[in-house]
């Protein structure tokens, strides 16, 4: 890898932070050019840090950092552009957190992550536009995994690789990579029916844009089994479950009193 200088500017976005020591935070940023990184904010806790207000969730930031031992070290930051609206509603704050944390699971720190990070960038657009959040939960899902290399195969049986016909009855098996056929005898315990309504909107999440997307009428049985479907496929691929999705399902059928400030599960140090 091309040596970092020792000061560098980059664009970057809050994936997860948490308190260190009296007054410190350590963050985990994405960024378009170098990757994941974790990075420490000195005394950001105090009430005259200057970076404390700007170094926020939810934003895109301009960050200075000094390469570190352990950590990169913020010197600096300046708000690129937050997506404000965003905290507005509950669900779409926990959404939020819920896809830093997918795109936190998917990447190793250093590695290429400019497609994800203008995928998690592009979301966080349209979650502040105001779309509903499990529309775009399940966009971001869907091109996540294309990004993994692991696109859902709907087209065909992910096991004997025949087109999928309308008239047949179709299984979603992640172990897999998608959709098998009821000729095929998939692994064994992979009882999992899929419907012809939830075939089709995982199709329409592979391929329509995000504004046909954004119209799609659909009945709520429908979209809560491709969201089951969905969940499963990733949790399969990063292999093991979001810690942000309990507290999104909680949400869901309650009311909270606040916005998260961060995840709740998030480690504590
Ligand atoms: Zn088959």
């Amino acid at each position: 890898m091309v040596p970092i200088p020792r000061r560098y500017t980059t664009d970057a976005i809050v994936l997860s932070r948490f308190d260190f020591g009296e007054a410190d935070r350590i963050l985990t940023l994405i960024t378009p050019g170098s990757g994941k990184l974790k990075a420490i904010a000195k005394g950001i806790r105090r009430p005259t840090s200057r970076i404390g207000g700007s170094l926020e969730p939810f934003a895109e930031l301009n960050v200075a950092l000094a390469r570190g031992r352990t950590f990169e070290v913020v010197t600096q930051v300046s708000v690129g552009h937050a997506w404000l609206n965003l905290r507005d509603s509950l669900e779409s704050a926990a959404t939020a957190w819920y896809l830093a944390e997918l795109a936190d699971r998917s990447l190793e720190e250093r590695a290429a992550a400019e497609p994800v990070y203008l995928l998690l960038r592009h979301a966080y657009g349209l979650l502040d536009a105001g779309m509903a959040p499990r529309r775009v939960a399940r966009w971001y899902e869907m091109h996540l995994a294309d990004e993994l290399g692991v696109r859902p195969e709907v087209d065909r049986c992910a096991e004997c690789d025949r087109m999928l016909e309308a008239e047949g009855r179709f299984r979603w098996v992640p172990q897999l990579g998608g959709v098998v056929c009821d000729r095929c005898p998939g692994p064994a315990h992979s009882l999992a029916g899929l419907s012809l309504e939830a075939l089709k909107l995982l199709k329409a999440y592979q391929r329509l844009d995000i504004e046909a997307i954004a119209a799609l009428r659909q009945a709520e049985v429908v979209e809560r089994e491709v969201e089951a479907a969905m969940r499963d496929f990733i949790r399969y691929t990063l292999e093991r479950e979001a810690r942000s999705l309990g507290f999104l399902d909680e949400i869901r059928t309650q009311s909270v009193p606040r916005i998260p400030a961060t995840p709740p599960a998030a480690p504590t140090g």
